[in-house]
């Protein structure tokens, strides 16, 4: 098998470089800035309508499905045709430039649907062949670069690099990707990797359609508004945004409204404290100093079937599921144990457990007990539940001065994230600011500002207004600084 795949000539040479992996759309000069784009045939050569057909089929079934982009048209190309401009002829497939510089190129891709001079053994498999060459043009088509090119790919990647080197990595390199010459599987067989679908969806957005998370890969969910609390919720995730709505995100695709299944859970204008899933329902605690509880995770702010189940001045700061109640600590020092989720600020069943002077800045379950973080520095373990600020049971997990910003419980550790920036996953329980076992998970500068665990991964986000989903503890906040 000819293992030469492409050439990528630039006319217009290095005025826009681009990536393996490249930049975000509509700000970046090499992404298309629509979610339409505009393909059209130059030429209908003898015998050549199957072969548009599996072009067709191959794109819809790769960078389409994966992505919000639609190649629309696929007619005959006429002198004002704008977007992709397909020429075919036997000669080396290529494209004349990446992404949208190619808008309206007269012949600005060549594919190749006989093969009797160039690549002829493609001529005994010919299907497969046009198929897995044609998602590899498109690949340079949406602003992908050679992903043998990368200076951080494997030593035991020999090929020459070919074409522009690209100016951004979405992700780490990537053996098994279409765009890689070094990849055994010619073109990858048409079939995108695990780091193509996250950069296409880094690039474009993510469908709304069958979208499940990927294996491998970190990807953005979300990049807009900042998020002030996540939480899982049934099979989904639900997130609160600084500027006051709430939704409910059943696949997690989309956090906000961009998707049609996501549902809008909260409609004002009062910004989150605390969120917590509880029993069947949610808690929502509002700066206003209403806390309510919703059983059918809806109407977060009252209304429907939600009731209030704290009505005062003092305002939460921190809130946590404990055995069958609920644990809410105030901003005034007080930390409360509600048995039955109701009178979170006393009276009822309601236990006063703590008083600090101390605010406390965050809380998170953990094995049988849980743990708080305070404004001092301090954070305790209590496995009882009634020594959240030291004596009794309670152990010392951090004494720096770092301040908290958030923490959840993963496998059997803990991830905790604080104000200065750093997160890190410590697997026992010590040590969570750093030394022992504890990992640095996310070094970069920004602050995250809500962590919540979705499917088997990890959910960050950012004080950016980014939202990453990353299936293991790897680039939790986005490769190469989280595009
Ligand atoms: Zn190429």
């Amino acid at each position: 098998m000819n293992l030469i795949l492409c050439l990528i000539i630039f006319l217009s040479f290095f005025s826009n470089k681009v990536l393996a992996a490249v930049a975000y759309r509509g700000s970046h000069p090499i992404a298309w800035s629509g979610q339409e784009v505009p393909v059209c045939w130059e030429n209908s050569p003898d015998g050549s309508n199957i072969y548009k057909e599996v072009t067709r089929e191959a794109i819809e079934q790769s960078w389409e499905k994966y992505s919000t982009l639609k190649f629309i048209g696929w007619g005959n190309c006429n002198n004002n045709s704008r977007g992709i401009r397909i020429q075919i002829a036997d000669d080396n497939p290529h494209t004349k430039g990446l992404g949208r510089e190619l808008n309206g190129k007269k012949n600005g891709m060549l594919l190749n649907f006989t093969f009797q001079k160039w690549s002829q053994s493609c001529a005994y498999n010919k299907e497969s062949c046009v198929a897995s060459i044609g998602v590899h043009e498109f690949g340079h088509a949406v602003g992908f670069t050679h992903e043998h090119n990368r200076g951080d790919r494997d030593p035991m990647c020999k090929e020459e690099p070919q074409g522009p080197d690209g100016n951004a990595f979405l992700t780490p390199y990537d053996g098994e990707s279409v765009m890689n010459y070094c990849n055994p599987e010619y073109n990858n067989d048409g079939q995108l990797s695990d780091a193509d679908i996250a950069g296409i969806q880094l690039l474009y957005g993510i469908p709304c359609e069958n979208w499940l998370p990927p294996k491998k890969n970190t990807i953005r969910l979300y990049k807009g508004q900042r998020v002030r609390a996540m939480i899982p919720f049934k099979k989904g995730l639900v997130t609160a945004f600084q500027q006051g709505g709430i939704y409910y995100s059943p696949d997690g695709a989309d956090p906000a409204k961009a998707c049609s299944n996501t549902q809008k859970v909260y409609n004002g204008k009062q910004k989150v404290l605390a969120m917590i899933p509880y029993k069947s329902g949610i808690i929502t605690a509002f700066s206003g100093g209403a806390i309510y509880y919703s059983p059918d995770g809806k109407n977060l702010g009252g209304g429907g079937k939600s009731k209030k189940v704290y009505n005062g001045n003092q305002k939460v700061s921190a809130m946590i599921p404990w055995k069958e109640g609920v644990i809410t600590a105030f901003s005034g020092g007080g930390i409360y144990f509600s048995p039955d989720g109701k009178n979170l600020g006393g009276n009822g069943k309601t236990k006063l457990i703590y008083r600090s002077n101390q605010n406390v800045l965050a809380m998170s379950p953990y094995k049988k007990g849980y743990v708080t973080a305070f404004s001092g520095g301090g954070i305790y373990f209590t496995s009882s539940g009634k020594y959240p600020a030291g004596g009794g049971d309670s152990i010392v997990l951090y004494n720096g001065r770092q301040t908290l910003q958030t923490m959840i419980p993963y496998k059997k550790g803990l991830i905790t994230a604080f104000s200065e920036g750093g997160v890190y996953f410590s697997p026992n329980g010590k040590d969570i600011g750093g030394r022992g076992k504890t990992k640095n998970i996310y070094g970069g500068q920004q602050k995250a500002t809500a962590i919540s665990i979705f499917k088997s991964g990890i959910v960050s986000a950012f004080q950016g207004g980014g939202i990453y989903y990353s299936p293991n503890l790897d680039y939790v906040g986005g490769y190469n600084g989280g595009y």
